[in-house]
């Protein structure tokens, strides 16, 4: 997969080189580019921002820095979806994705994550102050499908810290990122409920003993455990996941938890 992130603050994007994500761009697995929306400006105080139409507190990002930047990035992805459709590697829509982070957007959830994870390229437009101009958006979606997505109704100074908690969830479903496989399964969110509690080694601490059945070896005596887990965990802080479930799963008295 390629990413595009465009910002007035690359080096905010600077963890995303890290960890798993670091190792996965390193395996050739995930190709990240930042860019800086500034590049794309030619006066000499490189603005990016002017007063809004109508008043009102604050500025709000010019349209045409936006769109010299986001036309670089779709020449590119242009080139890298025409070569994996040579390689019948591009399945999904003919438009690349342009998330745009906005608190004014769909709510990013697991389910996102695993849909844009499918994609070969994404590009994601880092707004600041009171955001971009609307046209932009308009503009844009004539070239990509343009997305505009919250990570939650709250509000950041800006996109990027957004940007890296989409990233860091999207490619971790990428085939190679994670090194098992099997611990991206009972995850939270995966089958629409919250994990079950985990424990390790010592068994007792600081007199606090781990659940009897973990020590138990008893596999499907551990498993009816972790689900039930599950089902409690979720009923006692995210009682509007259980709709969504598999209502046959759930037994009584559980949502008293
Ligand atoms: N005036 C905007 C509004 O009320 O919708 C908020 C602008 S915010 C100060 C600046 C930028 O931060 C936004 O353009 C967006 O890129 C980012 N941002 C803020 N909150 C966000 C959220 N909950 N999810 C995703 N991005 C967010």
């Amino acid at each position: 997969m390629r990413i595009d992130v465009v910002s007035i603050f690359p080096e905010y994007l600077a963890p995303l080189r890290l960890s798993l994500l670091g190792r996965a761009q390193e395996d050739g697995i995930l190709e990240l580019e930042v860019h800086d929306l500034r590049e794309f400006t030619f006066d000499r105080h490189r603005t990016v921002d002017d007063t809004p139409y109508g008043g009102g507190a604050g500025m709000v990002m010019k349209p045409e820095p936006w769109a010299l930047a986001l036309e670089a990035v779709f020449t590119a992805h242009s080139e890298r979806r025409g070569s994996d459709r040579q390689t019948e590697r591009t399945t999904l829509g003919e438009r690349p994705v342009l998330i745009v982070p906005s608190p004014a957007g769909e709510v990013f959830t697991q389910a996102l994550a695993h849909e844009l994870a499918n994609e070969p390229t994404l590009a994601f437009a880092c707004g600041r102050y009171e955001g971009i101009d609307e046209r932009v958006l308009d503009w844009a979606r004539e070239r990509f499908e343009v997305r505009p997505v919250s990570l939650g109704d709250y509000v950041l100074n800006g996109g990027e810290v957004a940007v890296m908690a989409m990233v860091e969830a999207i490619a971790r479903l990428i085939p190679g990122v994670v090194g098992n496989p099997e611990s991206l399964v009972e995850e939270s969110h995966s089958d629409g409920l919250l994990e079950y509690p985990v424990y390790t080694k010592p068994s007792s601490w600081r007199g606090l003993d781990v659940p009897e059945v973990l020590l138990s070896g008893n596999h499907g005596r551990i498993a009816k455990w972790r689900r039930e887990q599950q089902l409690r965990r979720t009923a006692a802080r995210r009682p509007e996941l259980l709709d969504g479930a598999d209502a046959s799963q759930f037994s009584g008295g559980e949502r008293e938890v």
